[in-house]
């Protein structure tokens, strides 16, 4: 388990002092795929090079199953690395990469071979040992770079943007082998990247950053389906704002007012402060989760703008009547018949509990 607490890093000093971490606190658990999820700037990087040991913090602390780890440089922390650019040497062979870093903690010839063998095993390279790395594709040297992070057993692994060299169709593979070696080898996986459908595929848990600071941290589905925020609700798909009011609250469920009028039971965040009957508050509602329907009796009514095909799915863009925008997200079916054409009044109804309400 890594326990991170008050983590603080800030560059420079004086006018040109910057927090790259403002207070960072969380704890990582032992066997998880845990993602560091958020724009470019927002800290991820720097978060890492701390927990590997090539970034002092400015205060803080940082613990790996109860042992500090910040009073250790960081080739005695059971902490390895993968980076973005693999770091491989050209002029060795697959194997030779994979057995270096065991070479370098001195363990002895038997086990480097066995450990080396078990590797390549490990991530489907056992046929190309002896290829030089200079000599194999993208994929294939992502393969290595793990394969060499992983050799020693490291308790972590931290991968910063590990897939962002690889073209799309070889991502979508290495992402479900990436899945699969952390299930297999059982080790603290810490995945940094800014694509949001990589971290929502891939992770046990997710933190969301932004400006040095995690936002929220759940599983995928959490995340997705109980933004607590405005940026992490925009950042983590698509969705819509609506303005409402509360009428009345009862613990993590309240019954609000939209401003058409329409009036409809929402979530509040688990961790937000009590809100008073009577506060304005924003929504947020996921496109597939609210469908069209005649304007009669609807919770909201607007003109359909755009309806745009997509294959697997039809993206109806309605202007709602309260000078509000509405997007709703409907999966085709074989055969099915285009019900809505633009310009149609229509309207829009959204299952009871299902809007979030963000905290401010
Ligand atoms: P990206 O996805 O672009 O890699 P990131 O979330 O990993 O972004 P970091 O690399 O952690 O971001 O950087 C966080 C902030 O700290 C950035 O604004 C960056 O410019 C700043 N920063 C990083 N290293 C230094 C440094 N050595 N000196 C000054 N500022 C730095």
């Amino acid at each position: 388990m890594i326990e991170i607490s008050g983590l603080t890093k800030t560059f420079g000093e004086g006018q040109s002092a910057f927090t790259a971490l403002d207070d960072v606190s969380v704890t990582i658990r032992s066997n998880e795929f845990f993602t560091l999820l958020g724009p470019s700037g927002c800290g991820k990087t720097t978060l890492l090079r701390t927990i590997a040991g090539f970034l002092d913090p400015t205060r803080g602390s940082l613990t790996l199953d109860g042992e500090d780890l910040l009073s250790k440089p960081p080739y005695q922390r059971p902490v390895n690395t993968v980076f973005q650019s693999y770091a491989l040497f050209p002029h060795m062979t697959v194997a030779e990469n994979i057995a270096f870093g065991l070479q370098m903690l001195n363990r002895r010839k038997a086990e480097i071979t066995a450990t080396v063998a078990e590797m390549l095993e490990l991530v489907q390279m056992t046929a190309l040992a002896d290829r030089k790395t200079s000599q194999i594709s993208g994929g294939q040297q992502q393969r290595v770079a793990l394969a060499r992070a992983l050799a020693p057993r490291p308790k972590v692994l931290l991968l910063d943007e590990p897939l962002s060299a690889l073209d799309f169709k070889l991502r979508k593979e290495m992402q479900l082998e990436l899945k699969r070696l952390q299930h297999e080898t059982g080790i603290t996986f810490v995945f940094v990247t800014h694509d949001q459908e990589e971290a929502l595929t891939m992770s046990d848990r997710i933190a969301v950053m932004n400006a040095g600071t995690i936002r929220q941290i759940g599983g995928p589905r959490d995340i997705y389906d109980h933004p607590a925020e405005r940026f992490v609700a925009d950042f983590i798909g698509d969705t819509n704002f609506l303005q409402a009011k509360i009428l009345s609250t009862d613990g993590a469920q309240a019954r609000v007012r939209l401003v058409s009028g329409g009036e409809i039971a929402a979530q509040t965040a688990a961790d937000a402060p009590v809100l008073d009957d009577g506060a304005s508050v924003t929504l947020a509602v996921r496109p597939e989760h609210a469908e069209l329907c005649a304007p009669e009796g609807a919770l909201l009514s607007g003109r359909l703008r755009d309806v745009v095909y997509f294959g697997t799915d039809t993206h109806y863009h309605v202007a709602l009547d309260q000078n509000e925008t509405f997007t709703l997200r409907r999966q085709n079916q074989p055969g099915q018949t285009q019900v809505w054409q633009t310009g149609d009044h229509v309207g829009l109804n959204i299952a009871p509990g299902i809007p979030q309400i963000l905290k401010d």
